[in-house]
């Protein structure tokens, strides 16, 4: 589908108008403050727009997984307070999602003037995209903006349920990031590099064959390297391992091949003897995994074979999804810090996402190198698999 033929918040009528706002605000929050608030910075220019055009804004997101039922800890304040110093503007916000809080203050916003929603999550309906409930949020506005690109991979109430109700579009974070990723998958400067990490290859599977028509190179690590290691029949200890996996693993070797496409993986590895960070750990070539010991991390022999095939990239593209060992863990987090490091230094255009690429990225002071850090990696995921976004499709066409 063509997704960049779909209605944007330009092509819509909002003045003076209540416009349900659905935007991503699933931000990190430790002890009730937000360790990270990209998500909410990102999001800010589909909001001063609306208020520049003299919208009735009802801003409504998720937070983490409240499984339906209103706890604190997962409650929106924090997110309104944020919001309403980066704007230096009041928030009003709801104590509910479509309750008596939620529709007596839609009732009253003025032109300009923002309320926000608790958490849409606190209602069990939303994840089921409950008719009835997309159906109670449609009722609060008058037109529904979907900014929320990082749930657009969900069919969820507030994510597709809603736009059947309203006339709707996509706002200015959502365009951005799909035509950023049209972009890097349909017409990519060459060489077209992707590196893929994370835990399992079970999630990947998809991506790893559609990536396979498309890129130049591929690379893979992290946890779902460890199958691959299996199925090329080395002994890789006790590493994370998907067994119903190998013929998998043994067939995108092959197809690889017959396509021609440079599938490059880690040649050493940092391997411990539990999944600690106070484990004992040590490096090792690939056929020397002790029995005891778990792969953790990719090894320097790895990072170099990397490095070396991203510097002779430079110029093209590369869409990078999944951390190369368990990053959230010091003593594993170098291979991961090392090709962010590499990747900065290229001008390659780069497309990172992905939550623990992307923090490795922001930790290491990088973003400015890199041309996208995508607040969305499941989506983006599936965009690189070629499936489509239920959240885009369910919005009108232009
Ligand atoms: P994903 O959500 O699929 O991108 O996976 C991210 C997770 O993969 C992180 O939490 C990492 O800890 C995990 N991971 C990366 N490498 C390994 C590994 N060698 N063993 C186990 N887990 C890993």
């Amino acid at each position: 589908m063509n997704y960049l033929n779909k209605k944007t918040i330009e092509d819509i009528d909002i003045a003076h108008k209540k416009v349900l706002l659905r935007c991503d605000f699933n931000v990190p929050i430790i002890d009730g403050k937000i360790t990270d608030d990209r998500r909410i910075t990102e999001s800010l220019k589909t909001i001063n727009y609306l208020i520049n055009n003299h919208a009735k804004i009802i801003l409504c997101s998720h937070l983490g997984r409240p499984n339906g039922v209103f706890s604190e800890e997962f409650s929106l304040k924090p997110v309104a307070k944020r919001l309403s110093e980066l704007l230096a503007t009041p928030i009003a916000m709801a104590t509910d999602v479509v309750g008596t809080s939620a529709q007596t203050l839609a009732a009253d916003l003025k032109d300009g003037e923002i309320m926000l929603l608790e958490n849409v999550r606190f209602c069990k309906e939303e994840t089921a995209n409950d008719d009835e409930f997309s159906k109670k949020l449609a009722s609060l506005a008058e037109v529904y903006i979907n900014d929320a690109y990082g749930v657009s991979h969900r069919a969820h109430s507030s994510t597709c349920g809603v736009a059947k109700y309203l006339p709707s579009a996509i706002g200015f974070l959502m365009l951005k990031e799909l035509s950023i990723m049209d972009k890097a998958i349909n017409s990519p400067t060459r060489p077209f590099i992707s590196i893929l990490g994370g835990a399992k290859v079970s999630d990947k599977i998809g991506v790893i064959y559609s990536l396979l028509n498309k890129v130049d190179i591929l690379i893979l690590g992290g946890g779902m390297a460890y199958t691959f290691a299996r199925a090329r029949g080395l002994n890789i200890g006790t590493s994370l391992c998907e067994e119903d996996k190998l013929d998998i693993a043994r067939e995108v070797m092959k197809e690889a091949e017959k396509k021609g496409v440079k599938l490059l993986m880690p040649v050493d590895f940092v391997v411990a003897s539990a999944f600690s960070n106070d484990a004992d750990f040590k490096t090792v070539d690939e056929t020397e995994i002790p029995n005891d010991y778990m792969g953790m991390d990719i090894g320097p022999k790895s990072v170099e074979l990397f490095s070396n095939e991203i510097r002779k990239a430079d110029g093209g593209t590369i869409i990078w999804n999944g951390p190369m060992g368990v990053c959230e863990f010091k003593n594993f987090e170098k291979g991961t810090k090392a090709l962010a490091q590499v990747i900065a230094e290229t001008n390659l255009v780069s497309v990172i996402g992905g939550g623990d690429s992307a923090a490795a990225v922001k930790q290491m002071g990088l973003s400015d190198k890199m041309t996208h850090i995508s607040t969305g990696g499941g989506a983006s995921l599936k965009l690189l698999e070629g499936v489509d976004l239920p959240a885009v499709v369910a919005i009108q066409d232009k």
